[in-house]
């Protein structure tokens, strides 16, 4: 199993051709959007659905039908909104950072074909405010596309007016989660809002919103192109189509590479990164899809496939896709102590499991780390990640909880032998 040239979404993902207008033209985009559009927006939306698309920015939610959440009508005049989810800073994850530095079309061509079919006014890309590089050469790629007529007032010939605006965000992982990303884009602190309402109901300016990833938005034109059918036929059932996978971490040589969604990880990494450093036997563990997920050992992880429901059965999950490969030189409860420290700094603080848990796991995690804990205390932690664990506004308070669960679950006996080391050696001093 391995995706070849052909169906790759993504050409240029390595940025060796120019982005701009004319050569991603050369590469299909841009080719008769106005023939896309002419489906009509209720046939794009079943397009979406039968393709089998879900959400590529960690939660796999499926696309088509958040889609069809949007009103057909406006009520009261308000208008719908698309917003684009380019924040992207889930530790782990750079990929939608290439598809803006080399693929810029096919993003602002999906939010015009994916704004249209949810009959949105306007999309709202919101990008991570390190991404200085990116936000220019995706506002050069915007402004290309307006002075092409492809988007603007009667955007590629269509009748439809539609805007795209690019806003930078200002470096808060918050903001990537969707209703603290609408109030920040509405000019608030980001701060994760109660879902229900989702934003399909009362989003940006409480208007019916979709949020959206980048890498969700930029398929959209070439699924419709080449037919939800071609899609589909990637992957497993119910874990269809192509992915980004980023790779970092112990293996050879890290990348960023399209593969068919349900690649076993052996061959994900054999075939694109040149194995693991120093061998399959010097494997440790692997977080397979951004921080927020639980690591899996080697043993368990080798030929798992590499989509949604392959790793939840593994207790963990495919998240962003964002696979960080640690060796047998990982002092993996140091790493997952950082990981937690990330969470403590991160939390909007609005929560008070959230903000106080965060806060107290990672301490604990810090003594974990040179032993300097009592035994009982690693139960305890386990209870503390279940307090926080589903008892919050949003996703982070349980981003912040599974690293640590996962921890325990799988390396137990080493937290264990550090605090019983940690023991013997301040029982010898005290000699
Ligand atoms: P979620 O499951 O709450 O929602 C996913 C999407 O589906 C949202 O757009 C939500 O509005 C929609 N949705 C869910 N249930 C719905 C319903 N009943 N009706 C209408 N719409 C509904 O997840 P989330 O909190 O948005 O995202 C969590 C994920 O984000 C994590 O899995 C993590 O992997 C990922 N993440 C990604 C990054 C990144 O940098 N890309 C950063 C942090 C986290
Ligand atoms: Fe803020 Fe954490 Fe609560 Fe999310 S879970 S709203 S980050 S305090």
């Amino acid at each position: 199993m391995s995706l070849a040239d052909k169906d790759r979404i993504f050409t240029n993902l390595y940025g060796f051709q120019d982005w701009g207008l004319k050569a991603a033209q050369a590469r299909g985009d841009w080719d008769d959007t106005k023939a896309l559009l002419a489906k009509g927006q209720d046939s794009i939306i079943d397009d979406m659905k039968a393709s089998g698309l879900r959400g590529r920015g960690g939660a796999g939610f499926p696309t088509g039908m958040k889609w069809s959440f949007m009103p057909k009508e406006s009520k009261d005049g308000r208008p719908s909104f698309l917003v684009i989810n380019a924040d992207e800073s889930e530790p782990g994850s750079c990929k939608d950072r290439e598809i803006m530095r080399h693929d810029p079309h096919k993003l602002i061509e999906g939010a015009l074909v994916a704004g249209f079919a949810m009959r949105a006014r306007a999309a709202y890309i919101y990008i991570r405010g390190e991404y200085i590089r990116e936000a220019e050469t995706l506002q050069k790629a915007i402004d290309e596309a307006y002075d092409a007529g492809f988007i603007g007032k009667n955007a590629c010939g269509s009748g439809y007016d539609y805007d795209v605006f690019l806003h930078r965000g200002a470096g808060a992982y918050i903001c990537g989660e969707e209703t603290a990303l609408i109030e920040s884009l509405e000019g608030k602190k980001g701060q994760p809002r109660l879902k229900p309402p989702f934003p399909a109901g009362a989003g940006l300016y409480g208007c019916p919103t979709t949020v959206n990833n980048v890498e969700s938005i930029a398929v959209v034109p070439t699924i419709l192109r080449r037919g939800p059918s071609w899609f589909a036929s990637f992957g497993r059932e119910k874990n269809d189509g192509t992915k980004l996978f980023q790779i970092s971490g112990h293996v050879e040589k890290p990348c960023v590479v399209e593969e068919e969604m349900s690649i076993p990880f052996r061959e994900l990494i054999e075939r694109h990164c040149g194995g693991v450093r120093g061998g399959w036997d010097n494997l440790l563990a692997v977080i397979p899809g951004g921080s927020s997920v639980p690591l899996v050992p080697a043993e368990q992880i080798m030929d798992a496939p590499m989509d949604f429901d392959g790793l939840k059965e593994l207790g963990s999950g495919l998240g962003t896709a964002a696979v960080i490969v640690m060796d047998k030189s990982t002092d993996i409860v140091r790493a997952i102590s950082r990981i937690s420290y990330f969470y403590k700094h991160e939390s909007c603080g609005q929560c008070t499991p959230c903000r106080e848990g965060t806060g107290w796991m990672w301490r604990v995690m810090k003594r974990l780390e040179t032993g300097d804990a009592d035994i009982d205390e690693i139960d305890m932690l386990q209870t503390v990640t279940k307090q926080v664990e589903g008892h919050t506004i949003c996703a982070l308070g349980d981003a912040a909880a599974w690293p640590i669960q996962g921890l325990i679950r799988h390396f137990r006996p080493e937290l264990e032998r550090r605090i019983a080391e940690r023991g013997e050696a301040m029982a010898e001093a005290a000699e």
